[in-house]
């Protein structure tokens, strides 16, 4: 099996973009991010994570010859049927805004009391673009959604998205306690497992 020496993270999302960086620090791979390749954003039209993952994972590699991680993330909302899911970093329509977003989300859940919602994060790690066997991870990280925004951390929704074990929004906590409990934080943990593993 090769060694993981360097790979490129197939997102040009600030946010995400430092908590991928920090989770993957202890295994000293070089992380570059895929607009040193000049590789632009694509569609995302699939309705899975997953193929939305591996469409971008492959992207960045052919855009860079390198082994690519590509996350694909969305909040889901018991009240609305799953929603935004897929389409969260778009839920308000082109261009992309976490402010639009996050008042259409409030907007959608006026007058409801169920305020259940969890974030999920899928990442995939592929070899070269047409890998047939990618390592897929994922996490889930439950919370509801309040209407007033709080905290100035995170990115997202994250001012919206209340946790009850901390009593506070996922924008309230520090970056180190994100990064440990969050969907994106359990995902990267198993992964960094499968990686220290050798299984690459
Ligand atoms: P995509 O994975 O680039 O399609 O976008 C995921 C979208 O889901 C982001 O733009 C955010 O709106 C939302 N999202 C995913 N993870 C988080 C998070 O950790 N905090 C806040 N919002 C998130």
């Amino acid at each position: 099996m090769a060694k993981l020496e360097k790979l490129v993270i197939a997102s040009n999302n600030q946010g995400k973009l430092r908590e991928i960086n920090t989770l993957l620090a202890p295994l000293s791979i070089e992380v570059i991010p895929q607009s040193d390749f000049n590789a632009g954003e694509i569609d995302e039209p699939h309705g899975t994570f997953v193929e939305n993952a591996l469409a971008k994972a492959r992207h960045a590699c052919r855009c860079s010859g390198l082994p690519a991680l590509a996350d694909d993330s969305g909040i889901c909302v018991s009240a609305l049927n799953g929603s935004p899911g897929v389409n969260s970093a778009r839920y308000a329509g082109e261009p992309k805004s976490d402010e639009r977003n996050n008042l259409k989300l409030i907007a959608a859940l006026k007058n409801n009391s169920d305020r259940r919602a969890y974030y999920y994060c899928v990442i995939v790690l592929i070899r070269h673009a047409d890998d047939p066997q990618p390592i897929i991870v994922d996490g889930s990280w439950y919370g509801e959604i309040i209407d007033q925004p709080r905290g100035e951390g995170g990115f997202g929704y994250d001012p919206h998205f209340f946790v009850s074990e901390f009593g506070k929004t996922s924008a309230e906590l520090s970056a180190e306690q994100k990064n440990i409990i969050s969907h994106r934080g359990q995902a990267l943990t198993h992964l960094v497992e499968i990686l220290r593993a050798g299984k690459f």
